[in-house]
């Protein structure tokens, strides 16, 4: 999992974003009072005894920002630069992002300020178990359901799940999605995000007459996310020209062998030095001449400073706000076409229901029926956010986020207001 750079303040430019959508769907005051902002907040402090015998203690968060469509949704994310502030952004953008894909949950996120690079398998399960139990009053399969977000994985949703369910003395596999398959986790869940990317990427190339086979790609960052749309577009005929992680990135105009680069990753941990490329500035991939860019690395990965040189006919944001606003607005005046997080990036969220519904029914379902429901809740979407950009004439975030935002305020005016 990766390191992230927030420029700027992300919770910020989620608010932003909703007063941008909430003026064009022209929603009354009353409505944007009682969506906007997180429902629930909790702060705790998680001491965890380390390997060297002292305590530490770490800062951590819950944030539920709406259970107004259904059980709050999120992942958990261990970083060092975790902040309340990011992790309510992060909330908000899952309320959207469940309402466009139009799957019944609302929106969370969880985040523990901590350095799991440099902690010990034993620290981190204590240190997850603790953050487990001062959640546990907020998390549950009909409340509040985790997931792995940013260096936190199926072993720490395995450790999320034994907690919750030794405190209530059965197993509750429903509390948490993302699990090992042995605990109840959906077959395609780990694949679920590049998968969406991708199906996302062959909208957006029918939408604007791009053939897939032979179109150029450029992918910035490649781990789950990057490297299984990659995959996946490869294996569509389309040609990855360049791809990049931490440390490298490897370049080749007429194509790179992604399943080639996939099995040097799994041996090595990178991409540097893979045989039939050259080796390029990481920086370089994003202002390659090609048909479409897939950020699938850091937040802000495109700003005002770099936005310029993006020279792609497609960006198609796996990654959460790899675009800051100043780069929409100048990829926007471009013509690029952006597919924006909130949808390209949904497909984990998705299949994260389906594991959901699955662990509820005890009745779990084929790989091939996991594809298929996936493509088509990812195609439907697309086509409903392709129309209101097209009917409103405004740029695809907007779209999504009227989209999302317009179905929570739905939901909100029929529940009305309690008591
Ligand atoms: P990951 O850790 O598996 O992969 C991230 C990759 O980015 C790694 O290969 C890393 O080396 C690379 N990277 C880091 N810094 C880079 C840089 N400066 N330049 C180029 N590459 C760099 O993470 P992931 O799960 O694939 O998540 C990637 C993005 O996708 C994140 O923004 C995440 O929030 C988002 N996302 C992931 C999922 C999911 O299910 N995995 C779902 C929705 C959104």
């Amino acid at each position: 999992m990766l390191a992230t750079a927030v420029i700027g303040n992300a919770y910020d430019v989620a608010l932003e974003n909703f007063d941008t959508a909430a003026d064009a769907l022209e929603l009354s005051q009353d409505i944007r009072e009682m969506i906007k902002y997180p429902e629930r907040v909790l702060t705790v402090s998680v001491p965890v005894r380390m390997d060297d015998g002292h305590i530490h203690r770490f800062e951590a968060h819950r944030v539920q920002h709406s259970s107004v469509r259904g059980p709050a949704k999120g992942g958990i994310r261990y970083h060092p630069q975790v902040t309340l502030d990011e992790v309510k952004a992060l909330a908000t953008w899952m309320t959207w992002k469940c309402a466009v894909v139009n799957i019944p949950f609302g929106g969370a996120k969880g985040g523990v300020t901590c350095d799991p690079k440099h902690m010990s398998q034993g620290e981190l399960e204590r240190m997850t178990r603790r953050y487990t139990s001062a959640i546990l009053p907020l998390i549950g399969p009909e409340q509040d359901i985790p997931a792995p977000d940013v260096y936190t994985n199926p072993q720490t949703m395995a450790w999320v799940m034994d907690t919750y369910s030794m405190t209530k003395g059965y197993p509750i596999p429903g509390v948490v999605t993302g699990k090992p398959i042995s605990l109840g986790g959906s077959l395609g869940r780990n694949e679920a995000t590049g998968r969406g990317v991708f199906y996302t990427i062959q909208s957006a190339c029918e939408h604007l007459g791009i053939p897939l086979k032979g179109a150029t790609v450029a992918v910035q960052g490649f781990g789950n996310a990057g490297s299984i749309a990659a995959l996946l577009l490869y294996d569509a005929g389309a040609k990855i020209i360049a791809v990049s992680d931490s440390t490298a990135c490897v370049y080749n105009r007429n194509g790179l062998d992604i399943h080639g680069l996939i099995q040097l990753k799994n041996l090595t941990g990178h991409v540097e030095g893979f045989p039939e490329s050259d080796p390029i500035e990481p920086i370089e991939l994003l202002a390659l001449k090609c048909d479409i860019l897939v950020p699938a690395a850091l937040e802000n990965a495109v700003h005002a400073d770099n936005a310029a040189s993006v020279n792609a006919k497609i960006v198609a944001e796996a990654a959460n706000g790899p675009l800051t606003p100043a780069a929409d607005r100048i990829l926007e005046r471009k013509g690029v076409f952006v597919i924006p997080d909130i949808l390209c990036n949904a497909g984990g969220v998705t299949v994260s229901y389906f594991e959901w519904v699955q662990d509820e029914q005890h009745l779990f379902w084929e790989a091939q029926d996991v594809y298929n429901r996936l493509e088509r809740v990812m195609k439907t979407s697309f086509r409903d956010v392709l129309k209101i950009h097209l009917d409103r004439k405004v740029p695809m975030r907007i779209a999504a986020n009227m989209l999302g935002i317009g179905r929570v305020a739905e939901a909100v005016q029929i529940r009305g207001i309690y008591p």
